[in-house]
């Protein structure tokens, strides 16, 4: 049978409207059917997984072809987005292997330079503890002005993400109240 393009336009049209009518009713049904009949997954090499930027937890999927991140998008099937995802999320694929854009090395900057140096991890980790120890050694305080003992160093801040998942936080504040810091906080919070 031969659609004309009026009535293929009235067929579909009737069709969403229905499926808008039955997400109205019971979302359920509604995801379920037009899971069926508009399939969003792209049949190209593709896993699931978790958006790295917060703790929702949204799911999406992520296709490649020869190799290559060629698309990502949400998951229809998860439970906690069902296919959507926030614009953070939705440009998820910025950070893929291929995105020409995305540093792969240390780069450093030294105090008053004007050019990137390429470092390597080993440098770069060693330099920040450095760091982190001069600092709180030199600006730490065991008592307050009243003399109270309290260990600590106000001249270091640990501000954490939402990336970060329970086990990093717990490590993080683990290891940063450790070390006399009291500004410890959490982006969600701010
Ligand atoms: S950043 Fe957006 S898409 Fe990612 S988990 Fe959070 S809400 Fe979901």
């Amino acid at each position: 049978m031969e659609l004309s393009r009026r009535d293929f336009l009235k067929t579909s049209g009737a069709a969403m409207g229905g499926i808008f009518m039955l997400g109205a009713l019971n979302p359920d049904i509604a995801h379920a059917v037009t899971h069926k009949f508009l399939p969003l997954k792209k049949k190209i090499g593709e896993k699931t997984t978790i958006c790295p930027y917060d703790a929702s937890g949204c799911g999406f999927i992520v296709a490649t072809e020869n190799g290559r991140v060629v698309n990502i998008e949400g998951d229809p099937d998860h439970p906690i987005n069902r296919g959507g995802g926030c614009a953070k999320g939705a440009s998820m694929r910025q950070l893929s292997a291929n995105n020409p854009w995305r540093l792969s090395k240390v780069l450093y900057r030294p105090p008053g330079g004007l050019n990137w140096e390429e470092k390597d991890w080993d440098w770069a980790l060693t330099e920040i503890a450095r760091r982190i120890k001069d600092t709180r050694d030199a600006n730490f305080t065991e008592l307050d002005s009243k003399g109270n003992l309290v260990n600590r160093t106000e001249a270091i801040a640990n501000l954490g993400g939402s990336a970060l998942d329970n086990e990093e936080c717990y490590l993080l504040s683990k290891l940063t109240r450790a070390l006399g810091v009291v500004y410890l906080e959490h982006h969600a919070r701010i």
